[in-house]
């Protein structure tokens, strides 16, 4: 890289602090060293990178509790005991061959997304969803990931490796804090200044209860005498339906439109604070596509997009609900799309698609007979709309071409099974019961490569991006490992070392919302994101639902200086996060606009110093060259 070349200048020039010399330090880093020869992996040095430079800790005394507390936390973390001894000692030549096989794997399930032909069933039209019963072979490689995932010398082995990068990272940190800042203060732009992306929230969600109660309020005043709708032959206005609905022009507390303590690790209250002051009405009248051609979810995003890029040049990427109970919803979405040009008029919003998983509901009201009719009602517009002329000028030809992601979201702390080999097939599913989330992924997975294939996007794939690892089962996660180009929330990772070291070493786009999962699943102090951030996972910070959680007028921002101060991170550190929800959010072509050449991103752009670039590659390479 280019960078390589300047970036080590940190080194021995620069200046020592008193109280703290070298000597001392690489003494206290050798006894890092002792310690990770106890722990039985002799491989990798943690001291190579310390070995480049000469600075160190700004105070005797912090250094030397730094270093005392990471050796203790690399004995507390990595499983070994105070004693030095090991509670398991893998072959590591067993362990690094298993974790390569999965690496291959998932770059050949995550190939197949963009260009896989391969994968595309001939005996099918172009025109339809996949439906086939899942493959032999596709079973055994998810029942392969997760199995290995749960070995006990491969966990061992993971956790060593990930406290041993995230000890790393602190003592980075120590030592390079003030030359990083040096260099980044150099730079032309601040973190305010850069592109980041709110890479999941979902737009019924995405403005705080503060802009939706303003919005209604000035929707009352001005439009209260508008004609809404028929009812019995006579005219209903948008005046008529807000105070029929709960609204009163005179109230002005948004309490009964945000999220309350009722909601609070309780999914399905939460899932009722999207109804605006519990008016279905409401909801379609402002959050719908329909209600005057979806004119009010227009305007409410187009004022929380233009936001978020005046005030934090920030790109969002809300979920828009297909909820595959009928064979219209994806023609609604393009109707509402391409009437307000949404892509041209406010084009810092990112169409992301999300597959509610919700098919008991349907199936309950006899809107489906099966899953299968759920699949065929969420997919085959997409394949029509594909298999359209190039020049058509169909509204779902429009909006095939915006589409970036699909998501799925749902309840995750059901329990459900991992193992789907023996499942009947979609159309045979007339059950009520819901189906579990690696066989919805599936078949996510099978009918998006195929979608892809047939759009020639292979250089800039339609995305799976669903909820995953929130709570409830972990095998969520290895299900997604295969079977996803990224995920929402990922907290889970924190409870699987194997999967969490596979993610990093995939580095697989995560995107965490800790205030959204403080109030649903984790406290705050609890989440795992700054332990991921350290050692080098590809985590982004997100709003999630800002109607429920955010009070300021830029809940992107309000997300990032909440971790900033919880969690110590630095103004670098914020940058770092943010490119990496840029790096989830955009293909090659899009981030070598945004930064520069496509391998070596330019410092000015992303206001990173390009050592710490060249401090996450070394170490990715170190962890991957270990692996063969
Ligand atoms: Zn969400």
């Amino acid at each position: 890289m280019e960078h390589s070349a300047s970036a080590p200048a940190v080194g021995r020039k620069a200046t020592a602090v008193p109280g703290m010399g070298w000597a001392k330090l690489k003494k206290n880093l050798r006894t890092q060293r002792v310690v990770k020869q106890c722990c039985g992996v002799d491989f990798w040095e943690i001291d190579s990178f310390a070995d480049e430079m000469g600075q160190v800790p700004s105070n005797q005394h912090e250094g030397e509790e730094h270093v005392k507390n990471i050796r203790n936390s690399m004995m507390s973390n990595s499983g070994v005991r105070p004693g030095g001894h090991p509670v398991s000692s893998g072959a590591p030549k067993e362990i690094t061959e298993a974790l390569t096989s999965l690496l291959n794997l998932r770059r050949k399930y995550s190939e197949a997304r963009s260009s896989g032909s391969s994968i595309v069933n001939d005996a099918i039209p172009a025109t339809e969803c996949d439906l086939t019963i899942p493959d032999e072979a596709a079973m055994a490689d998810l029942r392969n990931v997760w199995d290995l995932a749960k070995n006990p010398n491969i966990a061992a082995f993971c956790r060593v490796r990930l406290s041993i990068l995230e000890s790393k990272f602190d003592v980075w940190s120590l030592e390079a804090r003030d030359t990083e800042m040096v260099q980044q203060q150099a730079l032309k732009n601040d973190f305010l200044t850069i592109p980041k992306v709110d890479t999941h929230l979902h737009n019924s969600a995405m403005m705080t209860a503060k802009q939706l109660s303003s919005f209604m309020h000035s929707t009352y005043e001005k439009d209260k005498d508008r004609v809404l709708r028929e009812k019995e032959g006579k005219a209903v206005t948008v005046g008529e339906e807000l105070l029929a609905n709960g609204f009163s022009p005179n109230k002005k507390s948004t309490d009964e439109l945000s999220g309350n303590h009722k909601m609070f690790a309780n999914f399905e209250n939460f899932n009722k604070g999207f109804t605006p002051l519990g008016s279905r009405a409401l909801k379609s009248l402002f959050l719908g596509t329909g209600a005057l051609e979806g004119e009010y979810l227009f305007k409410l995003t187009k004022t929380c997009s233009e936001l978020a890029r005046d005030e934090a040049d920030a790109f969002l990427e809300p979920r828009y609900s297909v909820y595959g109970n009928n064979k219209t919803g994806w023609a609604a979405l393009a109707k509402w799309f391409r009437r307000w040009e949404v892509d041209k008029t406010i084009p810092t919003t990112l169409l992301a698609v999300q597959l509610p998983r919700v098919y008991p509901v349907w199936r309950k009201l006899g809107m489906v007979n099966c899953f299968g009719d759920m699949l065929k009602n969420f997919w085959n517009p997409l394949f029509e709309a594909a298999a359209e002329p190039e020049d058509s000028d169909s509204d779902m030809r429009y909006i095939i071409s915006k589409l970036r992601v699909l998501d799925s979201v749902d309840d995750e702390s059901k329990e459900d099974v991992h193992d789907i080999a023996g499942l009947p097939a979609p159309m045979d599913w007339t059950s009520e019961k819901n189906p579990p989330w690696t066989y919805y992924h599936y078949y996510m997975h099978l009918n998006l490569c195929k979608l892809n294939v047939i759009l020639g996007r292979q250089t800039n794939p339609i995305q799976m991006r669903p909820h995953a690892g929130e709570a409830g089962p972990t095998h969520h996660l290895a299900a997604a490992f295969l079977l996803c180009d990224g995920i929402s929330h990922g907290i889970n990772l924190d409870k699987e070392p194997v999967l969490q070291y596979l993610y990093y070493l995939s580095q697989i786009p995560i995107a965490v919302s800790p205030i959204s999962n403080s109030v649903l699943f984790l406290k705050y102090r609890d989440n795992p994101f700054p332990s991921m951030f350290k050692r080098g996972l590809c985590v982004a910070l997100t709003t999630d639902d800002p109607l429920m959680f955010h009070s300021t007028p830029t809940p992107l921002l309000e997300e990032y200086a909440t971790a900033r101060h919880s969690f110590d991170l630095s103004s670098i550190d914020l940058c770092e996060i943010a490119r990496y929800s840029c790096l989830a959010a955009f293909n090659k072509e899009e981030l070598q606009q945004m930064y520069g050449d496509a391998d070596d991103h330019d410092p000015d752009k992303t206001n990173i110093p390009p050592m710490r670039i060249n401090y996450r590659v070394k170490q990715l390479e170190e962890e991957l060259n270990g692996l063969k």
